[in-house]
C-alpha cells in the first residue's frame, strides 16, 4: 500500500467510528449508514472524541452560516464521506453552493454511493438543475465532490473554476484531520493561496496537538504502523505552532482550543447526557487534549467576523 493509499484509508476508519458513534446516539445523522455499514463499536472514549469534533466544528460552521444568512460557500477540503451537507439541508442552512475535495479513489466512491442511494441523490436535484457526473466528480445546483491533490495548487483552482466558485462570496473551509497529512510547505503553500484569493474566507481546522508528549508520539507510531506518515506534524506541536501557521500564511485572525476545553464548555445538561451513554476510561481527558481545533479568518469584503463563541 502507497503512503496516499494509507492517508485515503483514514476516511474508512473516520467513518467507522462516526457510524459507532451515532448509533450510541452521540449525535443524529440519518445519512451516514449510506457510507458505510454497521460495523464493530468503538470504545466509549473513541465514540466520545468523534462527538467533540463533530459537534465542535458544528458549533463554528453554524455561527457563520447564521452570520451570513446561508449567503456564502462552504469547502471541505478532504470531505472524505462527510455527511453535512445532507443534514444542513433537512435544516435549511444549506449555503448557496457545497464544494468537497479529496482524492481520486475517495471521491469515485462518494459519488457512485451518491448516485446509488435515492435519499442521498434527492437531496440534490433540482427542478432547473439537474445532477451531472464528469469522470469521477459529481456537480449538481448546490452541491459538487471533486476529486483534486490539495498538495496541487492549480489542480485545486482549476476544480474549483469546474464547481463555478465565486472569490468574492463569503466561503468556509473546513479541513478535519487532513492537513497533517500533507507536507508543511505544501498546506502552507495551500492557506498562502486561500488568504491571497479569496475575499473573505474563514478556515476550521481540526487535528492533533501536542504530538511531543509521551501520548503524542504514541498516536504518532499508531498512524506510523499503518502506513500512514503524518508529514505535516510539526504544525501540531502546540495550539501556537497551530495559530501561527495561519498568521505566517497572511490570514488576519487565529485562534485555537484544544478539545478538552472544547468538551468542557458544552452545557451541563449536555454533559450529563453524553455520561448517561457510556462509561468511560481514564484516556478520555488524554485523547481529548491531544487534538483541537484551530480557526482563521481573513474579512476583506468586511463581513464583520466576530470571534466566534466556542
Ligand atoms: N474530513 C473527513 C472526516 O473527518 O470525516 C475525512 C478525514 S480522513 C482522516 C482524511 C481525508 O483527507 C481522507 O479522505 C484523505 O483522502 C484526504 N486527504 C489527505 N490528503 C489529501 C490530499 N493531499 N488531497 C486530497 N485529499 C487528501
Amino acid at each position: 500500500m502507497s503512503e496516499d493509499d494509507a492517508v485515503r484509508a483514514t476516511n474508512d476508519d473516520a467513518t467507522s467510528c462516526k457510524r459507532s458513534a451515532v448509533q450510541m446516539s452521540y449525535w443524529q445523522d440519518p445519512y451516514i449508514q449510506y457510507f458505510i455499514r454497521a460495523g464493530e463499536r468503538k470504545a466509549p472514549e473513541i465514540n466520545r472524541g468523534y462527538y467533540a469534533r463533530v459537534k465542535g466544528i458544528q458549533v463554528l460552521l453554524k455561527q457563520f452560516l447564521e452570520l451570513t444568512k446561508c449567503n456564502c460557500q462552504i469547502i471541505n477540503l478532504g470531505a472524505g464521506f462527510d455527511t453535512t451537507f445532507w443534514n444542513l439541508k433537512d435544516e435549511g442552512m444549506a449555503p448557496v453552493s457545497f464544494i468537497e475535495m479529496d482524492f481520486q479513489g475517495v471521491v469515485n466512491r462518494k459519488a457512485y454511493y451518491i448516485k446509488n442511494r435515492k435519499p442521498l441523490l434527492d437531496k440534490l436535484s433540482s427542478e432547473d438543475c439537474e445532477v451531472h457526473f464528469n469522470g469521477s466528480d459529481l456537480h449538481s445546483a448546490q452541491y459538487h465532490v471533486v476529486s483534486a491533490d490539495l498538495r496541487n495548487l492549480s489542480e485545486l483552482s482549476s476544480k474549483l473554476k469546474d464547481c463555478a466558485v465565486d472569490y468574492t462570496l463569503p466561503t468556509v473551509f473546513i479541513a478535519e484531520c487532513v492537513l497533517v497529512y500533507m507536507p508543511s510547505e505544501s498546506s502552507s503553500a495551500l492557506l498562502t493561496w486561500i488568504a491571497q484569493n479569496f475575499q473573505t474566507a474563514f478556515f476550521i481546522n481540526y487535528e492533533q496537538v501536542v504530538m511531543g508528549d509521551r501520548f503524542g508520539q504514541v498516536m504518532v507510531e499508531n498512524l506510523k504502523s499503518r502506513g500512514c506518515i503524518l508529514a505535516g506534524v510539526e504544525h501540531c506541536r502546540s495550539l501556537e505552532t497551530q495559530k501561527h501557521r495561519f498568521l505566517s500564511a497572511g490570514w488576519e485572525s487565529a485562534a485555537a482550543k484544544d478539545m478538552l476545553d472544547i468538551y468542557k464548555c458544552l452545557p451541563q445538561a449536555e454533559i450529563q447526557r453524553l455520561d448517561g451513554l457510556e462509561l468511560l476510561n481514564e484516556l478520555h481527558d488524554q485523547l481529548l487534549s491531544h487534538y483541537c481545533v484551530c480557526w482563521a479568518f481573513v474579512d476583506r469584503r468586511g463581513i464583520g467576523i466576530p470571534f466566534p463563541q466556542m
